[in-house]
């Protein structure tokens, strides 16, 4: 590779990186600008997805992937589907820190996002399209394969086009996992309400 063609490269990774730390919150930001600029350095690797269910004034699921150290999110009002003809809606909200992956509790009233959070489902992920998921979300379209307890199988992540930079769809591809009529079952029962304590989140909870 000529030098000119791997300085390219190297810009291309420090615009996408301004754009993981502008979306950041709280006191993370200078953590993971030391660790963002380390990823940069090699190849950025998928790790592990995260569906929080969120009791807030309106019931929503927040969708979260691990990408170059946070947590890419978007919020469903339906939540996801493995039914390969439901497209859901999923609005792009601030990246939230790793933290998220151990937060289940009840947001206190006052706060934002106030209301109980469980985890409704969570595991790994893979990219099937591509190998760097930055470069996937700039591109609007991100194509994965999620081992989940209730998801599993592809699923695709695309940004509707002349909605603005925050709507995106998420749906199931066609493979083994889809399921026809599929039904989400919410997580939060009375029993799990009861034995929740009420926790300020790491960061601002959307
Ligand atoms: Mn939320």
């Amino acid at each position: 590779m000529s030098d000119s063609g791997t300085s390219g490269v190297a810009k291309r990774q420090l615009s996408t990186n301004d754009q993981v730390l502008a979306g950041l919150c709280c006191y993370e930001r200078e953590l993971k600008l030391v660790m963002t600029s380390k990823a940069a350095k090699t190849r950025l690797k998928p790790t592990r997805f995260l569906v929080q269910e969120h009791h807030a004034r309106q019931l929503h699921y927040d969708f979260r992937l691990e990408v170059a150290g946070v947590l890419k999110s978007w919020a469903l009002p339906k939540g996801p589907s493995l039914d390969p003809a439901d497209k859901r809606l999923a609005v792009m909200v601030d990246d939230h820190p790793l933290e998220y992956f151990a937060f289940e509790g009840i947001i206190p009233v006052g706060q934002y996002g106030a209301g109980a959070v469980v985890v409704w489902d969570q595991g790994q992920y893979d990219l099937l399209e591509g190998d760097d998921p930055l470069e996937a979300l700039n591109g609007g379209k991100v194509v994965i394969e999620l081992h989940g307890e209730t998801l599993r199988g592809g699923f695709v992540l695309i940004k509707m086009k002349g909605r603005g930079e925050k709507n995106w769809l998420l749906i199931k591809k066609k493979d083994g996992h889809g399921r026809a009529g599929w039904t989400l079952s919410p997580a939060l029962t009375k029993e799990k309400e009861a034995a929740l304590k009420e926790k300020t989140p790491p960061c601002k909870a959307h």
